[in-house]
């Protein structure tokens, strides 16, 4: 990506009237920002307590409540619930897992890994059924995902990349390559092959936040919201852990850090998870003159087999929402600015956006915004519950955090209970992962790497037809 997109650049992308840049998403504009919960009154004592107010901690909170309801169990959210990743992503709910099958087949064995390949699977189909258990209307349609291919090196590569999951827990009928003109049928500009797999739905991600975040209220579980927390403290000796904010301590049994990207501005958590950056905008609603020519009633997700890839979905009203990296990393794990994005990460999607479906590239766009999510130093996630310190955590899904962080939920909730099961034994629980370097090595590092993939996506462009060198350098720096 160019550092800056020059002027002329960004007056030829098409902006409506109402464009807005930030403002968290485009995907609270139909529901409205909500009003925020009171804050924490004063020191507690809880039997459990959840820090942040996004998936996970929600999830969290749903299933402990759900299996034992005379449980106490409090969530502290600095913003809203919703605010985070959560209410902000691409809406894939998808069985995608983030991190290094080898790595995890190298401590548990590859059934573990398969195990887990097939509980990300159920897991979709769990959010779906509990969604609408909860009477939460978020637009899910589980079309499956679709991935493409648009020169030969990603030819090459999404073609092995299916043989590849297929040894890891996808079984034929789970993912598999496509024929040009497969119904139903989704017209992509320079798409040279495609594959497909039926476990992922597109949804509306503020929707489930919201309707979630409701359902766990209902349950009986407090949400504090506008409370930050400073500092998480391990149990010592008598004392119990803690969650510190400026309102006062709330001690509990166990405490949950569910901060994802936020995590390192906690005490004593810099380094524990790079704040990563993804960016997105939304055309305004297509006519249904260029839907026919596009197609897409399948409502698949839809993504690509780049380094610096996209992921899309075609939302309910019929909008093209389309993301990716922006600016990945900013100096210092420095954070979140409401979603406001840079024009130069607006720009880059719009040039995606137009090359796959040049139909719609005079469509104005309505919105950009940002996101962080949470990469661990070797870009696996974790489930984590130490009974010593009574702290627990679960996150780092590097971008695939929708559909994780209900099985992360799941998990939490049987380590909490202390009952081994089939989820506690799944090979991301209890992983123990080094810190990210100190700055400005942490900066540099980031900032070659997405460079090194992005020269890659260049030369793959020009026809090569295999996977650029500077695409395994860039990997082998980041640790991958
Ligand atoms: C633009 C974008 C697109 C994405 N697209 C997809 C996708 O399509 N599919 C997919 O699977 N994944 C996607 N992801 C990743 C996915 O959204 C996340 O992995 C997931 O939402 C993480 O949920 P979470 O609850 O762990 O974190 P978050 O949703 O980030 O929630 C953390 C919460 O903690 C709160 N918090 C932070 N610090 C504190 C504190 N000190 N005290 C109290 N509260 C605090 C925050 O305000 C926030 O509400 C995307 C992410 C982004 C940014």
């Amino acid at each position: 990506m160019k550092l800056f997109a020059s002027a002329a650049e960004m007056r030829a992308i098409p902006r409506s009237a109402e464009f807005r840049n930030g403002g968290v998403s485009f995907w609270y504009r139909e529901p409205g920002l909500p009003e925020r919960r009171p804050a924490l009154p004063g020191s507690a004592d809880y039997d459990v307590c959840v820090v942040g107010g996004g998936y996970t901690g929600l999830w969290s909170a749903y299933y402990l409540k759900k299996a034992q309801p005379d449980l106490r169990v409090a969530i502290l959210e600095r913003e809203f619930s919703g605010f985070g990743a959560s209410g902000r992503n691409g809406g894939w709910l998808s069985a995608e897992f983030a991190g290094s099958r080898e790595r995890l087949a190298d401590a548990h064995g590859k059934g573990a890994v398969i195990a887990l390949q097939r509980a990300m699977m159920a897991s979709v189909d769990e959010v779906i059924s509990t969604a609408e258990a909860e009477g939460i209307d978020a637009d899910i349609v589980k079309g499956g995902v679709r991935m493409v291919a648009t020169n030969p090196a990603q030819r090459a590569r999404l073609d092995a990349e299916v043989r590849y999951l297929q040894e890891w827990g996808y079984w034929p009928e789970d993912l598999y390559m496509i024929e040009h003109g497969h119904e139903p049928r989704l017209q992509v500009d320079g798409a040279v092959l495609a594959s497909h797999s039926p476990h992922a739905a597109r949804l509306q991600p503020a929707k489930l936040a919201l309707g979630l975040a409701a359902a766990v209220e209902r349950l009986g579980v407090d949400i504090f919201e506008d409370t930050a927390v400073t500092e998480i403290r391990p149990r010592e000796g008598e004392q119990r852990p803690a969650a510190v904010t400026e309102n006062g301590e709330v001690r509990a049994d166990y405490v949950i850090r569910a901060t994802e990207g936020f995590t390192s501005t906690l005490q004593g958590e810099r380094r524990a998870w790079l704040p990563m950056n993804s960016s997105m905008i939304v055309t305004e609603p297509l006519s249904d003159d260029m839907w026919k020519h596009i197609g897409w009633g399948g409502h698949e997700v839809l993504g690509d087999a780049a380094h610096a890839y996209f992921y899309a979905q075609r939302t309910a009203d019929g909008r093209i929402a389309i993301g990716g990296r922006g600016v990945p990393y900013r100096f210092g794990s420095r954070q979140d600015d409401h979603g406001r994005t840079p024009p130069q990460a607006i720009a880059e999607l719009w040039r995606v956006l137009a090359r796959l479906f040049p139909i719609a590239s005079d469509v104005p766009v309505a919105h950009a915004w940002s996101g962080v999510l949470g990469v661990p130093r070797d870009w696996c996630p974790t489930v984590h519950l130490d009974t010593e310190t009574g702290v627990g955590w679960a996150g780092g899904y590097v971008g695939s955090g929708v559909t994780a962080s209900n099985l992360a939920g799941r998990t939490l909730r049987d380590l909490v209970l202390g009952a081994p099961t089939d989820l506690t034994r799944l090979p991301w629980v209890g992983r123990r992962v080094r810190g990210w370097e100190p700055e400005p090595l942490r900066w540099v590092g980031t900032q070659v790497v997405y460079g090194l993939y992005r020269t890659a996506d260049r030369r793959e462009s020009d026809r090569v037809g295999h996977t650029s060198r500077f695409a395994g350098l860039a990997s082998r720096i980041a640790g991958r």
